[in-house]
């Protein structure tokens, strides 16, 4: 068995100063909304859901510098787990995902109306009901060691629809999520096929690199352009150029390997998207058990390090047309 490669990291962004927006106008802290007055959609860009990637911080105090309001409908920025964002240290970047749990683990109404406690529930709490006013979410990650930016647009055709809207990233993901607690754009009508409320989940690349913090600008310009929710200079300026848009994969992710132990580790390292040919290829080891792919042509989708039992290792992939 090979040692997987610690990954080094460069951090080539910084977390901005978010204080200014502390009080935003919502009475929720840290979340503004702005009211066109105008009929049309109600869309929630959200940062820092974990606390450790800063594009989305980048790019929604990019939004209120630029002083961007909507043309029409409503438009929320939001930060999301403050807590966590406030404990980066760029020393140690990767201790401040979160606080006492993963933010984005605890979207369902029995969580959320449940007895347990931590730093994330109460402000998921607080956060609930403007998510829940939201027709439009666009929540901004970045990841650990996948270096393809992703577009995760859940298991409805609705959310791939949206993902063809915002025409990029290159890889639009099609998954359930993680079996270990449900994501904020899996919560509620984001997945009622019945419901025409839509959520996306950007991972804008690696955390920290540049690239991420500026797809992650070019993203949210471009789903207001698309809305018709900023004026085209704005959309022109700071939005993607057609050079910027590559042809869509869409990828459909059968489901994640769950790690069994506290010991897996690969057998050579994966920077995600990677394709497998052959199934029963080997890729790690679950403590003694060797993981195979599960069938031909397998697209290997955020493969994570550093995992413990009951978390994904990776979520297997095929490309669809
Ligand atoms: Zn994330």
């Amino acid at each position: 068995m090979t040692e997987e490669t610690t990954p080094v990291f460069d951090i080539e962004i910084q977390a901005p100063d978010i204080s200014p927006y502390k009080q935003g106008n919502t009475g929720v802290d840290y979340i503004s909304t702005f009211d066109s007055g105008v009929d049309g959609p109600h869309v929630m860009i959200s940062a820092v859901v974990h606390g450790n990637e800063l594009c989305g911080a980048i790019a929604v105090d990019h939004l209120f510098k630029q002083n961007v309001r909507p043309l029409k409908g409503k438009l929320t920025l939001a930060f999301m787990n403050i807590a966590a964002f406030e404990s980066f240290n760029p020393n140690d970047p990767t201790k401040s995902r979160f606080v006492d749990e993963d933010f984005n683990r605890v979207w369902t109404a029995e969580t959320l109306d449940g007895p347990r406690d931590s730093v994330e529930l109460r402000r998921a709490r607080a956060v609930r009901p403007i998510v829940e006013q939201v027709d439009y979410l666009f929540d901004i990650h970045s990841m650990l060691t996948s270096k393809d930016p992703l577009m995760m647009a859940g298991p409805l055709s609705k959310g791939r629809d949206y993902a063809r809207k915002i025409a990029l990233p290159k890889y639009v993901i099609s998954d359930a999520g993680h079996n270990n607690g449900t994501r904020m754009r899996d919560y509620g009508d984001f997945i009622n096929p019945e419901s025409s409320k839509n959520a996306l989940l950007i991972e804008c690349g690696t955390h920290w690199e540049k690239s991420a913090a500026d797809l992650a600008i070019k993203s949210v310009y471009q789903l207001l352009g698309e809305f018709g929710m900023i004026s085209d200079d704005f959309a022109s300026r700071f939005g993607p150029t057609a050079a910027d848009k590559e042809e869509q994969v869409f990828v459909e992710v059968s489901g994640p390997y769950t790690v069994q132990t506290d010991d897996f580790k690969y057998v050579v390292p994966y920077f995600g998207m990677e394709v497998v040919e052959k199934a029963g290829t080997v890729y790690g080891h679950d403590g003694e058990t060797p993981v195979a792919t599960p069938y031909d042509n397998c697209v290997m989708v955020m493969p994570s390090f550093d995992i413990k039992k009951g978390q994904s290792s990776v979520r297997y992939g095929r490309i669809v047309t």
